[in-house]
């Protein structure tokens, strides 16, 4: 269904980016993976799906590095049909004890990176398919884009404005072939959360597995994790045709968190 397109996944060696870049890739959309830690398993993992892989190890809490990733995309695959926009970090503390630091790099990283790929990625995609526009962006926002959780200021407050962003970014583009939704998943185990994890355990002094029933227990009905593969899954049906008219939403996938 995506063969012949580009798509560009943030924050895509690790997780969720991963497992949407790998989605995106099965529908046979090239990718170009972005994120640190380990570049060539990954790499292989898209290849492997018989579709054209790049990476770019932009820092995307660098505008420059950002506007530098995006030409090399454009370079090697001519233009980026699909963005999504997913790097993400967490830092947990009350505010009064929240490192001013941890502030700037979590706003710098989940929300304005956003901003700048996506005021990069726009002008090509509104150019697409004779001047009718043709893009898709996705944005990975979080239920905490829609409801707070205490110890996650910055991070609430980067989703909220991600969800913000995109409702914006949709309505800007509206009568175009260029759609912008963002995806708010509950828990995922993905290392971001395994560290929540960890530390619940270590403080409770309880087992991994505890801290884990206890962490859904808390917020998610369904007792279950959402998985990378599903997330990939509603990344790509945003990129169907089904997806044409599906404008400024912010889907959560998240087993009953916020229907609470
Ligand atoms: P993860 O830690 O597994 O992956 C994060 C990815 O971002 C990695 O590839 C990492 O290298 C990359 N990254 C981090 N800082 C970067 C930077 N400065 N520049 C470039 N890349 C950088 O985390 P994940 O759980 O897969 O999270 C992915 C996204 O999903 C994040 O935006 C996160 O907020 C969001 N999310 C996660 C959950 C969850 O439960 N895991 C829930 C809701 C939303």
């Amino acid at each position: 269904m995506l063969k012949g397109k580009t798509a560009l996944v943030t924050g895509s060696t690790s997780g969720i980016g991963l497992g949407i870049a790998k989605a995106l890739a099965a529908q046979g959309a090239n990718i170009m993976l972005n994120g640190f830690g380990d570049v060539d398993g990954p790499k292989a993992e898209v290849a492997a799906l018989g579709v054209k892989v790049a990476y770019h190890g932009a820092d995307m809490s660098k505008p420059g590095e950002i506007e530098a990733m995006m030409k090399f995309a454009a370079a090697e695959f001519g233009q980026v049909d699909i963005l999504v926009n997913n790097a993400g970090i967490q830092h947990v503390a009350r505010i009064e004890n929240f490192p001013a630091e941890k502030w700037d790099a979590i706003i710098a990283i989940n929300l304005s990176s956003a901003f700048h790929a996506t005021r990069l990625a726009l002008p090509a995609m509104q150019a697409a398919d004779g001047g009718k526009g043709w893009g898709r962006i996705i944005n990975l926002a979080s239920v905490h884009g829609l409801v707070g959780s205490a110890e996650k200021s910055a991070y609430v407050a980067a989703k909220h404005g991600v969800v913000g962003l995109t409702k914006v970014t949709a309505l800007e583009n509206a009568t175009s072939g260029v759609t912008c939704n963002a995806i708010c998943p509950g828990w995922v185990l993905t290392p971001l959360v395994q560290k929540q994890v960890d530390a619940r355990a270590e403080a409770g002094g309880i087992s991994n597995e505890a801290a884990k029933q206890q962490l859904l227990g808390e917020k998610e009905p369904s007792m279950q994790f959402t998985t990378p593969e599903e997330l990939g899954a509603l990344a790509v049906f945003f990129c169907s045709p089904a997806g044409a008219n599906i404008r400024g939403v912010a889907w959560n996938m998240d087993g009953g968190w916020t229907a609470q």
